[in-house]
């Protein structure tokens, strides 16, 4: 089958014949419709970030495809069906999946990462890990769900606790950002949207937020912010992952403020003790999502309370999935499908 490799940071993704993965017992063969292109690709690609699994191998995350082989005595999932893969597979065993954070399991599986990934015709996955795509949901687009939006809607609603009413401040309106704007404003809350780029902001305020802000237009985001919403936002919702705009998402926070930080970095920063103390603020960080949210937020996107169409600003075939690399690094669409 051909799938798109990837041999170490610095260079592109090959596009080469390898041979289709061979399912293990418990195991499905999914033949990939879509997989949407995300940053943590990029952090293999051009930010030295290692792969769990040494390279070669095959990135992406954002999987939906139709189960094209089943195990003998697998009456989970049947061939034809039509499947998100999770970008997050928990082991479901150990006692953080028991406890009910199975988004955090210590021997959680990610494809693209720990197995080979969806930039390839086909992948192999627990049957008893995928989630059905309802037939009005678009197959391909869909894929954007395995990550996208489950990532920002466990961010919203379980560790930033968003409620209505709330104001929320969503710094960084990406692939994943934008969608929580999405989320929170499904949940009731007056988002703030903050991003640099103009046409971010704009589809922020057509997906439910109600201010957005250009932080190179304000030299004090946070007092703007701050005068904007009498005080401060509730909650902060950090989507970029840099310690200047974990930094920025704090200078928001009203007093009793919480910050969830969804962005990745492997930088440290200094924290305002001071304020952390006499503000009582809360720092949460979300990961992922658990899998019994999927199917609800699967629901979210057939009954149109969250959007695919406007998210999904791109599409190439498997053998231009490094276009869909340079669309994210120049920052201009939100997800780009590759199609095998
Ligand atoms: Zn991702
Ligand atoms: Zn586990």
């Amino acid at each position: 089958m051909r799938a798109a490799v990837f041999r170490r940071s610095g260079l592109p993704l090959t596009v080469e014949d390898v041979p289709r993965p061979v399912r293990a017992a418990g195991e499905v063969l999914v033949r990939v419709a879509a997989c949407g292109f995300c940053h943590t690709d990029l952090h293999y690609l051009d930010h030295g970030v290692a792969p769990a699994k040494a390279p070669p191998l095959v990135l992406g995350h954002e999987i939906s495809g139709i189960v094209a082989e089943v195990g003998d005595g697998d009456s989970v999932v049947h061939v034809g069906d039509r499947v998100l893969v999770p970008a997050i597979l928990p082991c479901g065993s150990c006692g953080v999946c028991r406890s009910g954070r199975e988004n955090i399991c210590p021997s959680l599986r990610m494809p693209g990462n720990h197995f080979d990934g969806g930039f390839a015709e086909y992948v192999a996955v627990p049957s008893r890990a995928l989630v059905p795509l309802p037939p009005e949901i678009d197959l391909q687009k869909g894929a954007v769900i395995a990550d996208a939006l489950t990532t920002p809607y466990h961010a919203v609603v379980h560790r930033a606790k968003v409620r209505a009413g709330e104001w929320v401040a969503v710094v960084g309106c990406g692939g994943v950002g934008i969608n929580a704007v999405q989320f929170a404003a499904a949940a009731g809350a007056i988002v703030l949207a903050v991003d640099v780029k103009a046409e971010k902001l704009e589809l922020a305020r057509r997906l439910g937020a109600s201010e957005v802000l250009n932080p190179s237009e304000f030299p004090d985001l946070g007092k703007e912010v701050r005068r904007r919403t009498g005080g401060g936002v509730d909650v902060a919702i950090e989507v970029v992952g840099k310690p200047e705009t974990v930094e920025l998402a704090l200078s928001t926070l009203r007093r009793g403020g919480r910050l969830c930080v969804v962005g990745y970095s492997s930088s440290t920063m200094p924290l305002p003790l001071n304020r952390l103390m006499f503000f009582e603020y809360e720092i949460t960080g979300s990961l992922g999502c658990r899998p019994v949210d999927y199917p609800r937020v699967v629901e979210m996107v057939r009954r149109g309370l969250v959007r695919l169409e406007p998210v999904i600003t791109g599409s190439v075939p498997l053998d231009r999935v490094n276009e869909a690399a340079e669309d994210l690094r120049r920052g201009t669409g939100f997800r780009t499908l590759v199609v095998p």
